[in-house]
């Protein structure tokens, strides 16, 4: 009787500790997280604001994307940023073809204060010189 007991409970907290392993398998915290440059990507306030009263729907900020950081909202015919971290850091592109102009970022100089501050450049410097293999390429010389 007192062995069943015991078996049991043994099989209880082994059961505990197989659930939180599978909790903390499918959660995102053992994940890597992105970033720029070694700096989080969360850190960095670089992704697009729509001003809606500019906005005439036509799409072209949310077809035009690469990185899928726009839904469309079509009850209401504006876009919406549905994934701001995914923006790419310092791309414009939206920006440049919103034909109403209704796009915009932070200045370039918030960018370029992080760069020179945060050791963006060794960082890259450091990334580039262990990726040899992938990088390397030939400038033709002229003769
Ligand atoms: S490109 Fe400009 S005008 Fe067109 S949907 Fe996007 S924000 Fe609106
Ligand atoms: S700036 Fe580039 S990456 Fe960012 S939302 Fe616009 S098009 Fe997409």
């Amino acid at each position: 009787m007192l062995r069943a007991t015991v078996r049991n409970r043994i099989e209880y907290c082994i059961l505990i500790v197989v659930i939180r392993e599978v909790e903390w398998l499918f959660s995102q915290e053992h994940l890597p997280q992105p970033s720029w440059h070694g700096i989080p990507r969360k850190n960095i306030d670089w992704y697009p604001v729509i001003e809606p009263e500019l906005c005439i729907g036509c799409g072209i900020c949310v077809l035009g994307c690469g990185r899928q950081v726009f839904k469309f909202d079509y009850e209401n015919n504006v876009p919406i940023v549905a994934d701001a971290l995914n923006c790419l850091v310092g791309c414009t592109t939206c920006e440049n073809t919103c034909p109403q102009h209704a796009i915009s970022f932070p200045p370039m100089s918030y960018l370029h204060k992080i760069i020179k501050k945060r050791g963006v450049i060794q960082h890259s410097r450091t990334e580039l010189m262990s990726n040899m293999q992938k990088y390397t390429g030939k400038k033709q010389l002229k003769t």
